[in-house]
């Protein structure tokens, strides 16, 4: 029985850049917080509260304390008011989250209307809204087709959400506009997590997925991967229950862009564990067959 990871799996640039600036500002003040979960991982934002870094979800519950922006960016009138009551920021929102912040507004100003491709209950789209001036669209697929031809179409996406899903919506879009402008908003490490999730699903009979059950990309993943093969999305090792993995030859793992190392080490010793495999037991993801392959 083989035991393999998509390569490029677990946390990306943004994530990475908002825990350590977040740890680096708890060390010169313990008193701070984020706005909203930091990122989407219950067990990692346990760890930052661990550190002393809580989560506020209103600004009379900041009490004047430094405050972190989180990866995905918060609405725009919330961050001006913060910094109105002259709240010390850090600012963490993911260069690439803020980078669709400037083509909303961009696009705005040169008189599209704006699509948003996304999900609209999800903290990014709902920033993504804010810096939107005028009513935005949220198509969450195709279903959700204007009914009317309109002008002059600006459309952007999600960050974790999938190309080929794009493209079809904008394919669709195409008939009921004058004039389409599209700015491809998808991040290129979602795209890459879902191609390596891809390919080993294909070379799988089983896979599993690990990550917060509240992370968009995740459920992207454990989607992509589902639609070929038998797919368990997962949090923690614990939930692993033997008979998953019952007469299965190849089996993968794959950790979305918001999943810490440690759990996808302690999912693959688990599942060693359950093939009767524990001598093989890693300390290190890198270590784990499959995340260094070319
Ligand atoms: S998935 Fe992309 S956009 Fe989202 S936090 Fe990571 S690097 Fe930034």
């Amino acid at each position: 029985m083989k035991v393999k990871i998509a390569k490029n799996s677990g946390f990306c640039f943004g994530v990475k850049r908002a825990i350590n600036m977040a740890m680096e500002a708890a060390k010169k003040n313990p008193k701070i917080v984020t706005f909203g979960p930091l990122i989407h991982n219950p067990q990692m934002v346990e760890k930052l509260e661990q550190a002393g870094i809580s989560s506020v979800n209103a600004i009379s519950e900041i009490k004047d304390r430094p405050t972190i922006i989180r990866s995905h960016g918060i609405k725009k009138d919330i961050l001006e008011e913060i910094k109105k009551k002259g709240i010390e920021i850090i600012n963490a929102t993911c260069p690439y989250v803020s980078k669709t912040h400037e083509y909303a507004r961009h696009l705005n100003e040169e008189g599209y209307q704006i699509i948003i491709f996304g999900d609209k209950n999800h903290p990014e789209v709902i920033a993504l809204k804010s810096y939107v001036k005028g009513n935005a669209i949220i198509m969450d697929n195709v279903d959700d087709l204007p009914d009317k031809k309109i002008d002059k179409i600006g459309i952007i996406s999600q960050t974790t959400r999938n190309i080929e899903n794009f493209q079809e919506l904008i394919k669709a879009l195409v008939p009921k506009c004058g004039e389409l402008r599209i700015i491809n908003t998808i991040c290129s490490a979602t795209s890459i997590r879902q191609k390596s999730t891809l390919k080993l699903a294909k070379e799988s009979d089983l896979m599993i997925v690990i990550g917060g059950k509240n992370s968009s990309n995740t459920k992207m993943l454990a989607k992509i991967s589902s639609d070929f093969i038998e797919t368990y999305h997962i949090e923690l090792a614990d939930e692993i229950e033997k008979r998953w993995l019952f007469n299965k030859e190849n089996i993968g793992i794959t950790a979305g862009a918001s999943t810490p190392d440690w759990i996808i080490v302690e999912v693959y010793n688990k599942i060693l564990k359950c093939i009767g495999n524990s001598q093989k037991q890693i300390h290190k993801v890198e270590d784990i067959p499959g995340f260094k392959e070319e």
